[in-house]
Parts: structure tokens; sequence; C-alpha cells
């Protein structure tokens, strides 16, 4: 039985009263604008600039978001519902007042109610700062993820961190990337609610008393040394039809003012006590590192602090339901971690059931092992989370000790499985007997989980071959794959208006929420006058992007040239450097050979690098320096072009990807899980030109061989060309080409006045033992290169590749993901509003 302290479930009560109207008149939205411009803002219609009107029109808007926000959250509280909590340390959200107009489907309406206003809805649009909570891929995921969880009307919420700050804004001076701090709610943010109603507190520091209970039975108490209060800002979700509005619930720290002066005074403790990190400083800022984290306090506290806090969210709104019988609670919550940023929030499961709900310990584990699902995004050694021991006594003491329990009964468990096999449980075990002992956050997280997946269908087989073999092993059907996905509402609806005009005339407007249908372009493939429109699209969106390109750089682009882009976070596994390393080819061979005969080309790059990789910052260096270079020089300018877009992020994204013809995607074979960037790229009828790695396996399978340009080592090649000592002096010395424009980069050519300037990239990929094999790929990416060249010469033969690019991306909607995670871990029903 239940003990249910929410009214039973009557007869009818599953449909909602019927919704508002959907859709505004036009009327109706520029009263509700002009409202909020007196109301909200102050001014009016003739003192209004830019600005204002982006904040009166997207207070209008949120007036129909909170509408429905409540009929949702109604609704699934009388269900009763199953749902989702996905926990992540970042969320990309981008700019929301576009995508949220469009998934009212008052796009249109809005542009023209505008216009009748004498405002360029467009220009307004501008006036949003990107929600830029995150690094890169992973946050973009999450973000992605959530727009269909609401588009397809699953019960979910997201959970993260209010950063003060979020990525940092890339500014280039004199080539080189300047950090400066994002300040994306200076002037207010129109969505965002605060719940004081839902503040939360979470504890740190102090230590464990052992107690005995009444039964004789060992009770463990921790006393806090500090408590900090999280405060709760809501973003509402818009799915697409604007029938679900979910909600992100994003973590705030401040003070709770609660200092435990008793912890602080008990003996030896006033020296660790003054490092403590200081409640405001929790949420102050996102860790610019994508791939890899070093072992900082704040990072960690960071980790707790916001899993932690939704952990007591998730149990206040399941307890509302059902008192304190933990019968259903995994019937009711299941929680997906987004790598291991989250994974305290195993341990801190086990204590709340353990230390405070007085469960047993076996019964405890079995709700956490049926609760928690883990997403793992990355195989690089230096990208897989562990924390020093010692660092989790101080700050999080009792989990520690919970830690050291399930790990404890974990090793009996492969005793039994692999008895006296002391490699395997060294290998297995949560703690690294190193010098400092550490925590692995990987394996608590498999072990803690009942499935893990990874996200690309190769990624997952190494996650299974090489990462976790014995895990698989040991819990058969465990790991799996959940192939990643992008919502095509933002990255084809919204972001490029001519094609999806093009695209819905030809198969109608259901292709945004059943993406497969794309397919049925395909017969257009070789039909001439839709290849015409169809690059016709492509020409003017590149006009679009050279206008951009000119306004942010000063550099003017030929639209007619092939515009070949290379977007994503700066990192050598990325290889931003082997196309650099062919950019300098193509510009000797043109110095050497004035009729070399390639069709003009310009390099779009856009990367922000980790304020602290310095390779990374050089290959940005480089990039602007040979930009400067090549652009000014009239002997190959007209064919041969390179641009650095300053600040890459997910509004530029969204004006850089519909311009693309040719999408790299170069990354060492094994190393990038999935790519999402490859997807969204593919999908606005940009080529791939990449290797054998992540999603791009399956996109060439979707497209075809001849639809895509593939080279270079695969997995298999790369390990044996490992195995048997790769030395990429071999290449140097073998190659003319490869020495040429190594030894190019140590001249001052690119860099007058600054000798050595460059000399690193040509270090890493010699003495630095080129670990990321641009050298044992160059020779093929170059042929690639040419093959791509032949191709693009042959306008009809690109037109119907790029068209059968943009018709066979439907596997890759976030839909399908998510559907996926329905079916594989969630178990999810829809719950829709009606
Ligand atoms: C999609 C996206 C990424 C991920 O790109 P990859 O090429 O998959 O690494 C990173 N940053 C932004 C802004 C994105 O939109």
């Amino acid at each position: 039985m239940t003990t249910a302290t929410k009214p039973a479930k009557q007869a009818g009560q599953n449909a909602v009263s019927t919704l508002p109207a959907l859709s505004l008149s036009k009327k109706a939205f520029k009263e509700a604008v002009v409202r909020h411009l007196h109301c909200s803002l102050g001014t009016d219609e003739n003192k209004a600039d830019n600005h204002a009107w982006y904040k009166a029109i997207s207070a209008a808007i949120q007036e129909l978001v909170l509408e429905r926000l409540r009929t949702t959250q109604k609704n699934h509280y009388l269900n009763d519902t199953r749902a989702v909590h996905y926990l992540s340390a970042e969320f990309l959200m981008g700019r929301l007042l576009s995508n949220n107009m469009h998934n009212f489907g008052l796009f249109e309406t809005a542009d023209s109610a505008l216009k009748e206003l004498g405002v360029t809805l467009s220009d307004v649009l501008e006036e949003e700062p990107d929600m830029a909570l995150g690094n890169g891929g992973l946050g973009r995921l999450a973000a992605c993820f959530i727009d269909s969880l609401a588009t397809m009307e699953f019960p979910a919420i997201g959970y993260g961190i209010h950063y003060e700050h979020g990525l940092f804004r890339q500014e280039i001076k004199n080539g080189a990337q300047i950090e400066r701090p994002d300040s994306w709610r200076d002037y207010g943010n129109p969505w965002e609610i605060c719940r004081p109603e839902s503040i939360q507190e979470i504890s740190l520091y102090g230590y464990v008393e052992t107690k005995y209970g009444t039964n004789g039975q060992i009770q463990k108490e921790w006393h806090p040394g500090a408590i900090v209060k999280g405060v709760p800002w809501d973003i509402p979700v818009v799915g697409y039809g604007g029938k679900t509005v979910n909600v992100l619930r994003l973590w705030e720290s401040q003070s709770s003012g609660y200092f435990n002066w008793d912890v602080f005074n008990a003996g030896g403790y006033v020296d660790a006590q003054r490092e403590n990190v200081e409640a405001e400083t929790i949420s102050k800022v996102l860790y610019p590192n994508d791939e890899t984290e070093a072992g900082k306090e704040l990072r960690l506290i960071q980790q707790y602090f916001f899993s932690a806090c939704s952990l007591k969210d998730i149990i206040r709104r399941y307890k509302r339901a059902h008192g304190d019988d933990w019968s259903r609670f995994t019937d009711q919550v299941v929680i997906q971690l987004n790598d291991t940023h989250p994974a305290i929030a195993i341990p801190e499961l086990m204590r709340i059931l353990v230390d405070r709900a007085e469960l047993d310990w076996d019964s405890a584990w079995a709700i956490c092992q049926k609760t928690f699902a883990y997403t793992n995004h990355t195989l690089l050694p230096e990208a897989l989370e562990k924390w020093p021991a010692r660092m989790l006594e101080k700050i999080l003491p009792r989990h520690l000790e919970i830690i050291y329990e399930i790990n404890h009964r974990f090793m009996a468990e492969v005793e039994k499985k692999w008895p006296g096999n002391n490699a395997i449980k060294a290998k297995l075990s949560i703690i690294e007997e190193s010098n400092e002992k550490m925590v692995r956050m990987g394996n608590l997280s498999v072990i803690g989980s009942f499935a893990v997946n990874g996200v690309a269908e190769i990624h997952s087989k190494l996650v299974k071959q090489d990462l976790f073999p014995e895990f698989d092993q040991l819990y058969p059907g465990k790991l799996t794959n959940v192939t990643n996905g992008i919502t095509p509402r933002r990255w084809l609806k919204a972001c490029n208006p001519l094609l999806s005009e093009l695209i819905s005339k030809k198969i109608g407007n259901d292709w945004p929420l059943e993406l497969d249908q794309l397919d049925k372009i395909s017969e257009l493939a070789d039909n001439k006058t839709f290849q015409n429109q169809f690059m016709k699209v492509k020409q003017k969106n590149k006009q679009a992007l050279a206008a951009e390109i000119k306004a942010l750089t000063g550099i003017s682009v030929d639209t007619k040239a092939i515009f070949d882009i290379q977007i994503k976070r700066l990192h050598e596994y990325k290889r931003q450097h082997l196309n650099v390393l062919h950019i300098l080819a193509l510009y000797r061979r043109l110095l050497e050979n004035p009729n070399y005969d390639i069709h003009p080309r310009v390099f779009i790059f856009g990367a922000k690098a980790a304020p602290g990789y310095a390779l990374a910052k050089t290959v940005i260096f480089a990039i602007n320096k040979i930009a400067d270079k090549i652009n000014s020089d009239n002997r190959v300018n007209h064919k041969l072009k390179v641009v650095f877009m300053p600040n890459y992020r997910v509004s530029q994204a969204e004006k850089m990807i519909p311009a693309a013809d040719v999408s790299q995607q170069i990354s060492t074979a094994g190393k990038e899980a999935s790519g999402t960037g490859n997807m969204k790229l593919a999908l606005n009828g940009a080529v791939t030109i990449g290797t054998l790695d992540g999603a791009n396996i399956e996109i060439a399978e979707e497209v075809g061989d001849e639809n895509i340009f593939i080279f270079g080592n695969t997995v298999e090649q790369v390990n044996a060309l490992h195995a048997k000592g790769y030395n990429p002096y071999d290449y140097y010395y073998q190659n003319k080409e490869i020495k040429a424009v190594l030894d190019w980069l140590d001249s001052d050519y690119f860099t007058p006045g600054q000798p050595g300037a460059l000399s690193s990239l040509k270090q890493s990929m010699l003495d630095g033992g080129d670990p990321y094999l641009c050298l044992a790929d160059f020779e093929s990416y170059s042929e690639a290169n040419k093959a791509l060249d032949l191709a693009y010469k042959d306008k009809s033969r690109w037109a119907k590749m790029a068209i059968l690019n943009t018709a066979k991306m439907g596997k890759f909607t976030s839909d399908r993901s998510i559907r996926d995670y329905v079916e594989k871990i969630w178990k999810l029903d829809t719950c829709s509003v009606k």
C-alpha cells in the first residue's frame, strides 16, 4: 500500500481542461508586444530600440509559454507519470526567442506583425545573448534532447547549474585568442523564472559521527561544516507544436549563512577550513575545458552542488505523491547522468536512503541500481574523471565512506566471478591505488547504473571492447548504444528558412517531426530544376555568410568559391592542424605552379580553445597568421582564402551551417565519440570530408560512399600503427610536401618579426610524436581533397551529392535518439497535453 499524500486519481482527471487557442492573431500579437513595451519596459513604439523590442516580444511570447507550462505540469501531476531526470553540468541552449516562436508556430505572424510596426525581426533576434552554459557537443546534446523530449511529450526535467558566467567570449587580437567574461544575464533574462519556494540546502565539509541505534545497529551521521543554498531558476522548454512545455531547472548557489563553528573549532581543522570554497562562488563560472578537467576542488563542489539539489528536488516531488513509501520510487524516477559529472549523485542517493530514510544497504543499493543510467562521452584517458580520495574526504566525508562500502561489496562480486584475479580487481576497482589514492567516477557510474551507453555505434563498440570489457562480461547487456542526434527544428527549420521552405514545398510540412520524410527529396536529386533551386538556396546562404564574414573580420570572400567549414572546439584530436597542413600544401602548390587547377576555396574556421591549452591556442594563432598572409597574397588569393570567425557559439553556428559546401570532420579514428556538428552540416546540404570515426561512419552508411569523402587510417589501422611504433619522422623524410610545410611553420614567413611563434606546432607533429597521426593521414587527406575539388567542378554532380546529404539525414534527428533512450533505457510513456 502506498501512503500517497495526494488525492486519488478520479475518472476524467487525465483530460486536463482544454488548452487556450494555440496561435495568436497578428492583431493580438501586436497588442501584446505594445502592451509590454508600455507596461513592462516603460517605453513606447517611438522610443524603443531593438533591445526593448526584443524584451517586449519575449515577454509576449513568455505569456504563452507560461500558460502551457502550467497546463503541462498540472497534467504530469494528475497523471503521476514516470519521468526522466536529465542531469547535466552543461546545457548549451543558445538563443530562445526565435526557437520558441517557431515551436509555437508564431514566427511568420511575428515577422509580419513587426514589419507593420516598422521593426525588423531579424535585427531584434540579434539582441538576444546566447545562453552558453556549456562548452561544446556534450552541452548542445543536452539542449537538443530536452527539445525532443518536450516535442514528443515525454515527462522530463533537465537539471543543471545556473552559471553566472557561461563559456567565455572569444576575441582575436593580433591573431591570438583573448578570453572575455560572458555576461549573459547582464540585462536580465526574459525566460527564466526564480522559484524561491523550491530552494534546497546542501551540506559540505565537516565530519562523520558513528552512532549506535536502538537495536545496536551502526548509524552514521554527517556533521557538515557548511551549508549552501541552491536557488532554482526554471527555463521553459517549448516542444514543437507548443503543446508540452517542460522545464530546465538550473541551480544557483547562495550563502545560507550557516557555518558550523563546532566543526571549525575541532582540533587541527582551522587551516583546512580556511581553504573552503565560499557559497557564492560555486555557480559563478563554467569550467572552460572541453573533454578534460583537472582535479579542482571547486569543480567537484559544483558537481555535488547541482546533483544534490536535483536529487532533493526529485525526492521532494516523489514524496508529495507517495509519502515515505520508497517502493514505487524506481517506477516513477529514472535519472540519466550526462557523463560522469553528476556521478556523485549515486553515493548521495545511498546516503539519503541509508542514513536518512534508514533503509538497509541492500534495499538502498537495489533502488540506486534501478534509478541511474550513465552516458559515456569519451575514451580519451585524460578525460575520464578521477578525484583524489583526500579531496572527497575533506568535502564529502560521508560520501567517501559510502564509495568505499560500494567498492568493498563490488570487489566481492568480482572475486566471485574471477577468483583470485587481482589484476582484474585493480582494474575494476572504483579506487585507483596510485601514489595518491583516486576515485574513478567512470567505474562508479558503471557499477551504480542499470544501463551504460556510448553515443555512436563505433564508440559504443570501443567502450565495450577497450574501456570496460570486464564490466561487459560481468553485466551482460548493461552496455549499449544510443547514437546522438540533433533537433531539426533549430538546425534546419529555424536556421535555414530558405531550404526549409523549398523542402516543405516539395514534401509538405511534417518533416520537422518525421525527419525520415526528407528521403522523399532523394527522388529529386537528379532533377535539374530541383538541383538549381537547391543550389540557389545554398548560394543565397553563402552570400549572407559572406556579409557576416566581412562584418566580423573585414575579409572579402567570393561566394562562387567552395565554402569549406570546420567548426568545433579546438583540440588536437579534432585535428584542425591537419586542415592547416593541407591549406599550406595548397598554398605551396599554387606558388610553385600558378596554373595549379583548383576550384576557388575558402577555408572557414570557428573554434574556442581552453584558456590553458597552449597548443590549441597556437593553432588559432597559426590559422589567423596564415589567413593574413594568404588573403593578402595576390598570387593566390583569387583561388585560396582563409577565415577565422571569432567567438564560435550556437548562434554563429546557425549562420555558418546553412552556407557550408564542405563539412570537415577529420578527427583521428577512434577519438571522436560521435560528433553532432557533422550531422548539422550534412542536414543542411554540406558534403563531408571525414575519417571513419564517430557518427561519420553512420552518416556514410546513410548517404552512401559516393556522397561523402572518406579518408585516413581506420581504428584498426591506427592501433596497428601505434603497436608497431609510429614515427612521424618517417613521413617527414619520405614526403617532400610534408617536410616543406612543416619547415615553413618554423620560419618567420607567417609571423614576421616573431620567428618561432609557430614552431611548437611543428614540434608537436615531430618530436612530440604526432599523437593524433596528422602525418600518417596527410597523403590520404590530400587525395580526398583532390577528389572533392573534382566533384565540385561538376555542378550537377555536386548538387546531387548535396541534396542526398540532406535527404538521408532522417536517422540523426534527436527525436530518434530519444526514442532509443525511451525504448532501451527509460521506459517512459508519453503524457500528451491535449
Ligand atoms: C554542435 C556544436 C558543437 C559540437 O560540434 P562537434 O563538431 O560535434 O564537435 C560545438 N559547439 C557548438 C556551438 C555547437 O553548436
